[in-house]
């Protein structure tokens, strides 16, 4: 669902009120600048929750959360976009993984430990800051440089591709380890979640590909 700010269900009271209604009218009821309302009017047009007609106004579409979009994106699972992950061990030195990134064409490399299982998170940043810290880059395992479990913000192949976006956005990382929990609260790696998993998504949406 999109979650809407205070304002822009104050926008929405006001419109299904008395709509249709200028946009004029709306910012003089919330004693608000015309070019101070308009980022939400252009928020709450592209959710679908209003609609607005040249020479009438805004009006209320009755359309929540069902807007086409999200109806769209909530009916595709992770797993029928997910692309296959690559992974390293721990212990792996952060040279060899760093060649891993390159050839395998990837941005973000997960590491498993000695059981198999998520251990961590290797992104492009961390590599770069490795070359910086002075250490050979054949000295130092993987683990050394790698964002750490607990700290891994992970999807499933049964989430919907919306949540597993906002996830993305939320933490601002490109990738999410695709995981299946096992006993003890491990987690298994079955795939990876990206930036481009969801452009790729919009452009076969918008029929491009
Ligand atoms: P970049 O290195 O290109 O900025 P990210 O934005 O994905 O790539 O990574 C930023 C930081 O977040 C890195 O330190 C990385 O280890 C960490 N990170 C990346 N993906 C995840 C994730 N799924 N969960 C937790 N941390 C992550």
């Amino acid at each position: 669902m999109v979650d809407l700010t205070e304002r822009q269900a104050r926008i929405i009271e006001i419109v299904k009120k008395s709509g249709p209604i200028s946009g004029e009218d709306i910012a003089s009821q919330l004693k608000l600048s015309r070019a101070a309302l308009r980022p939400h009017l252009s928020v709450l047009t592209m959710s679908g929750h209003l609609a607005a007609r040249p020479r009438v106004g805004y009006y209320y579409t009755g359309k929540t959360e069902n807007s086409l979009i999200t109806k769209a994106l909530r009916k595709i699972k992770v797993k029928e976009v997910k692309a296959i992950p690559v992974v390293v061990k721990e212990d792996t030195s952060v040279y060899d993984a760093a060649v891993s990134l390159i050839l395998e064409d990837t941005g973000t490399i997960f590491v498993v430990g000695e059981d198999g299982y998520l251990a961590g998170v290797v992104s492009r940043k961390d590599f770069l800051k490795s070359c910086i810290g002075g250490t050979s880059t054949s000295q130092m395992p993987v683990g050394f440089i790698m964002t750490r479990m607990p700290n891994i913000i992970t999807t499933e192949s049964d989430e919907d591709v919306l949540e597993a976006a906002k996830k993305i956005m939320e933490y601002q990382v490109d990738s999410l380890p695709v995981v299946r929990q096992v006993k003890d609260g491990k987690l298994k790696i079955i795939g990876r979640f990206t930036k481009t998993s969801i452009t790729r998504l919009m452009t076969e949406l918008g029929g491009e590909m």
